[in-house]
């Protein structure tokens, strides 16, 4: 078998032609979605997300209101900063890019965050709503790979999933998503770690695997069986001298052996990845219609 390819990149075009037509649609009534945007310091891999997302946002028709702090900010004037966000009406989303200079108290500052604006659903109003099924702001990458499995039309319910990595950011989240009695989830979770003693006897028996492991080839084609779904989540960079930068990025997954197996495959990059930003919108634009008192799914 020869897996279908999953293109992230175009299922996240898509959800942004979407999200796009949704916000002319609030435009018309009067609201415009708006994204705070934090970036304090120098740190050239945060600065590109940043910019990336700014840029997303403007794409789709979202205010944002980018600061750019210096490396030498006190907790005092970024908790000060997130505070007037809080209270400041054409702000539905506060995003707070990570990992903060050394010295500020990364926890002080999420916590802060009015959980009504929470996008990236760090919170742990909404993570503990997420889990007990409330109505909640979803972490982003968890979420856009339940959106790739739903728009790829992957059955979900009653599936046996086994998910390579517990983060707080990836794994965790995303077993609690895939086991709420729900459409698009109603799933037998497995969650797999560095204490797993045969992750070959999970993975085996698994009719979706979803790595997250951020090591390459933990995911090889002898630990699956045939016609499994395997969504990648993984990016790694390895050492490549034929590429200009010296390296090229890899997922968790032997993805040119599996996909012989598999009868669905995210690559890396151009999988999970184009997913996440998009996901940090649609929250911006569901934070945006809750504030306004419209009904969200
Ligand atoms: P993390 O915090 O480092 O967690 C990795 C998890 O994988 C841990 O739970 C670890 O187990 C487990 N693990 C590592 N090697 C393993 C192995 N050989 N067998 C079984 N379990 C193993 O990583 P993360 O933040 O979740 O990120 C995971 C990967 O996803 C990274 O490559 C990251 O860059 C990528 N990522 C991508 C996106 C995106 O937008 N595409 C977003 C977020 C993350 P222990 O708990 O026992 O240590």
């Amino acid at each position: 078998m020869t897996a279908q390819i999953i293109d992230g990149k175009q299922v996240a075009a898509d959800m942004r032609v979407e999200l796009k037509e949704e916000v002319a649609k609030l435009k018309e009534k009067g609201i415009v979605p708006g994204l705070g945007v934090i970036l304090v310091g120098e740190d050239p891999a945060s600065k590109s997300y940043v910019t990336a997302k700014e840029r997303a946002c403007e794409n789709i028709g979202i205010y944002s209101d980018n600061n750019r702090l210096s490396a030498e900010t006190s907790q005092e004037e970024l908790m000060a900063l997130v505070e007037k966000m809080n209270k400041d009406p054409k702000i539905n989303g506060i995003l707070v890019q990570l990992l903060l200079p050394k010295g500020l108290n990364e926890a002080e500052v999420l916590l802060a965050i009015d959980p009504a604006k929470d996008v990236d659903g760090f919170h742990p109003v909404n993570v503990g709503k997420m889990v007990v099924g409330e109505k909640a702001f979803l972490p982003c990458t968890p979420h856009g790979v339940i959106q790739l499995l739903k728009r790829s039309g992957v059955t979900i319910e009653g599936a046996e999933v086994v998910i390579v990595g517990r983060s707080n950011i990836v794994g965790k989240p995303l077993a609690n998503m895939l086991i709420q009695k729900k459409p698009n989830a109603n799933a037998t979770v497995t969650v797999c770690h560095t204490r797993t003693k045969d992750l070959t006897y999970h993975t085996k028996r698994a009719d979706i695997v979803i790595a997250a492991a951020g090591r390459p080839n933990t995911v090889t084609a002898d630990m699956l069986k045939e016609g499994v779904v395997v969504i990648d989540v993984g990016v790694n960079r390895i050492e490549d001298a034929t590429k200009k930068k010296g390296y090229r990025l890899v997922g968790d997954v032997d993805f040119e052996a599996v996909k012989e197996k598999a009868s669905f495959i995210t690559p890396v990059p151009g999988g999970v990845g184009p997913m996440t930003i998009t996901m940090l919108l649609y929250n911006t634009v569901e934070s945006a219609k809750r504030a306004a008192g419209i009904e969200v799914d």
